[in-house]
């Protein structure tokens, strides 16, 4: 079986639904519930599925022991982190408790764990580390696109305390020999994220008549992949990614955060019109910018494309209008 830490999250349920749809494998979800963790992420889990949910910390060392002793599991995937950027500048202190010390409490009860199995479990264990495209920090708007040997050089207290966390999960495979593998994703989109990020929160915002904040001149590049691409990404690094690697995940598919939010609002025009007939853009408002906003993320996918075979399959007008749909299928169901 696998254990999933964070699958009550936006991608690591996606993740759940996903394998639970292509597997018979059972499944472990540890999740601590934080705000951003719901279950109701998963409630299209069949009754009859190989799946358990365990409610705790990635950080609970006599928890993770139990859980893995109990489950046996033949890999982990660690989606559990604390996520939104304007949170860490806030407030950094869950963001190391969490990405960094919750890892590092996490990769060494596996570490035991893993020791203890025989030599063919051995080999064939897997922990993947769930990283993001943030770690390599800003690239320049005509700079390259970040490969798996750019230098980490993360800017905001997210970033660096999953830079931090990635060192660990690297330095568990190179000291110790566990069997690590790191990805850095973009930015996800698609159904369950939580309502405080771009889109989701843009949706809300433009559907109950309140601004629709754009930090700055919004000019901000990100690089945007389905979070169904992004887990057949997952799982093919499971299956066949190279131990000690790390695999760069992304659609090549660089949007100004401007040009999302008009999206979102052109989509939102056609399916939800306002009663006055006015353009839902008409509610953007240019707010201050963030502290030490990052110009531009952008992944270049040779590697998994390459050694892997995956590709993202999922094209963006098509999957950002299903995506907007569903978040209105969400406010009816809320109603
Ligand atoms: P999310 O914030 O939606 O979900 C995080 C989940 O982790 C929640 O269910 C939460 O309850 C759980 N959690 C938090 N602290 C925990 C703890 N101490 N123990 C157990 N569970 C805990 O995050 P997401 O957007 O699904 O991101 C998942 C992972 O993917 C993160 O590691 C993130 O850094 C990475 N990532 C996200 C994106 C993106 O665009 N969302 C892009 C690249 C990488």
């Amino acid at each position: 079986m696998i254990l999933v830490t964070g699958g009550a999250g936006f991608i690591g349920s996606n993740f759940i639904l996903d394998w639970i749809g292509q597997s018979d494998e059972p499944v472990v979800n540890l999740d601590f519930l934080t705000y951003a963790g719901h279950l109701d992420n998963l409630s299209q889990i069949p009754k009859d599925a190989k799946y358990t949910f365990v409610h705790g910390n990635i950080g609970d060392k006599a928890l993770v022991e139990a859980l893995l002793n109990k489950h046996q599991p033949r890999a982990v995937i660690n989606f559990a982190a604390e996520t939104h950027v304007d949170r860490s500048i806030d407030s950094p202190e869950h963001f190391i408790q969490t990405n960094v010390v919750g890892t590092y409490q996490l990769l060494d009860e596996v570490r035991r764990y893993w020791l203890g199995l025989d030599a063919d479990n051995k080999k064939a264990f897997r922990f993947l580390q769930i990283s993001t495209d943030e770690v390599y920090g800003s690239l320049p708007i005509d700079g390259k696109s970040f490969t798996e040997t750019t230098a980490y050089a993360p800017n905001n207290p997210y970033a660096a305390s999953k830079a931090a966390s990635d060192h660990l999960a690297r330095s568990y495979c190179h000291t110790y020999g566990l069997p690590v593998i790191t990805t850095h994703c973009s930015n996800n989109y698609g159904p369950h994220q939580y309502s405080e990020k771009l889109i989701p929160h843009s949706i809300s915002c433009a559907l109950h008549g309140e601004p629709i904040t754009v930090f700055g001149n919004g000019l901000q590049v990100r690089d945007w992949l389905h979070v169904k691409d992004h887990c057949a990404a997952l799982m093919k690094v499971l299956s066949n990614g190279r131990v000690g690697e790390a695999y760069n995940i992304g659609a090549v598919n660089e949007k100004t955060n401007l040009s999302v939010v008009n999206m979102v609002c052109n989509i939102l025009d056609e399916l939800r019109p306002r009663a006055n007939g006015l353009s839902y853009k008409t509610q953007v408002m240019h707010i201050e910018d963030r502290p030490g906003h990052d110009t531009r993320y952008a992944i270049n996918p040779s590697k998994i494309q390459i050694e892997l075979g995956w590709k993202a399959q999922q094209d963006f007008n098509l999957g950002m209008r299903v995506t907007v749909d569903w978040y209105l299928s969400q406010c009816e169901i809320a109603r």
